[in-house]
């Protein structure tokens, strides 16, 4: 079996999906922002549950959809543990294993590019971030990086695994696709044959210039690529309403709790409008008789004129309308979207399952589904 490889003009970089054939559970491997549309028909076209989004470091060059993939399709976040990723919802360490259905994907720390850089075996395949390129090797001085360690990860850890083992790197500049550890071992032009001073000498000679997207990609890198404004918001001004408040925000009418906003839609005074996809609704639940208008914008997208012409079909004139999403993130947009439209728009907290981050700063309200309020599973 070999995985789906994506690539990325802007930024060189490969994106990978891996799946269970039987149970349709998929993995990504270094999702790109930019590239979000093609991952999501991807995942149509082939019937795939995406289970995880895995980074192999936080990355300098492009910035994650780990995050946007989390809120459309369902998945779960990964990351390593030494990258200071917080929003992640698995800190992973060396020897850990995600499964995705009858398949494993296998933890390997490797660091050097950074000191948190990991690397992923999947069957005959080891997914190796920017630590081992065709020919190549991630660069070594910044976030952390290290030449020496970068030798020892390479030649002990990754040169360990099988000579046949299939190479899929995060990047390549010059057209190829993947390697072999052998082919590596034998020529890699900056490792084969070179004891650790030449290595650690060819590295520190390298004068690269800086990363182009550096300022703008490491920080929103460490928030799974949600961005500051949606982060900030999603965690809340640190306040802890009680369970009937209203809170007050800008560009929308406010934020209430799942249990204020069921209230209000089973008292007839709101549409309860769900935002998530129908995919994620099929995955995780629903809650029968609400109302189903997919939010499919994100930061940088332009406006989608069939969000705003259902929205406006479902919430009839005088009403009050509630959004609910995932965690809370989406129907902030929905909401602000839906007060442009002249609806009087309110922002369920924390969505259908919930958001740890905010309940972290919120004294641990969680989602709809937390609180014992109407739903069902397919
Ligand atoms: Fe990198």
């Amino acid at each position: 079996m070999q995985p789906i490889q994506f690539f990325d003009a802007a930024s060189s970089t490969f994106t990978y999906v891996l799946f269970d054939e039987a149970s349709r559970e998929a993995v990504i491997i270094d999702p790109v922002d930019q590239q979000v549309e093609r991952d999501l028909a991807t995942l149509r076209q082939y019937g795939l549950k995406l289970l995880w989004t895995v980074e192999t470091h936080a990355h300098a060059d492009h910035i994650t959809s780990a995050g946007m993939l989390a809120e459309h399709a369902g998945a779960r976040t990964a990351a390593p543990a030494g990258c200071g990723i917080t929003t992640a919802a698995v800190q992973l360490q060396h020897g850990d294993q995600l499964d995705f259905g009858h398949e494993t994907l296998r933890v390997l720390h490797t660091p050097g590019h950074t000191a948190g850089s990991m690397s992923y075996v999947w069957r005959e395949h080891v997914f190796t971030g920017d630590t081992l390129l065709i020919n190549g090797c991630g660069r070594t001085d910044f976030q952390s990086g290290s030449a020496t360690a970068l030798y020892h990860s390479i030649t002990q850890v990754l040169f360990a695994l099988p000579d046949a083992t299939t190479v899929w790197p995060a990047h390549d500049y010059h057209g190829r696709t993947h390697s072999t550890i052998g082919a590596e071992k034998a020529g890699n032009a900056r490792v084969a044959g070179k004891t650790e001073a030449e290595f650690v000498a060819i590295m520190n000679n390298l004068n690269l210039p800086k990363p182009k997207r550096i300022d703008e990609a490491v920080p929103a890198n460490l928030t799974s690529g949600m961005r500051h404004d949606a982060e900030g918001q999603a965690a809340g001004s640190g306040t802890a309403p009680d369970a009937q408040a209203v809170r007050r925000v800008d560009g929308y009418a406010g934020d209430v709790t799942p249990q204020l906003a069921c209230a209000w839609w089973q008292s007839g005074d709101a549409v309860l409008v769900d935002v998530r996809s129908d995919a994620e609704r099929e995955w995780v639940g629903f809650i029968p008789d609400s109302m189903s208008v997919a939010w499919k914008q994100w930061p940088g997208m332009t406006m989608n004129p069939q969000f705003d012409q259902a929205l406006l079909a479902a919430v009839p004139k005088g009403k009050k309308v509630v959004l609910l999403c995932r965690s809370g993130v989406r129907s902030i947009a929905a909401a602000k979207r839906a007060t442009e439209l002249g609806l009087q728009a309110y922002n369920i907290l924390e969505g259908f399952e919930g958001n740890p981050d905010a309940s972290a700063h919120r004294g641990k309200q969680g989602g709809w589904r937390k609180h014992g309020l109407p739903w069902r599973q397919n």
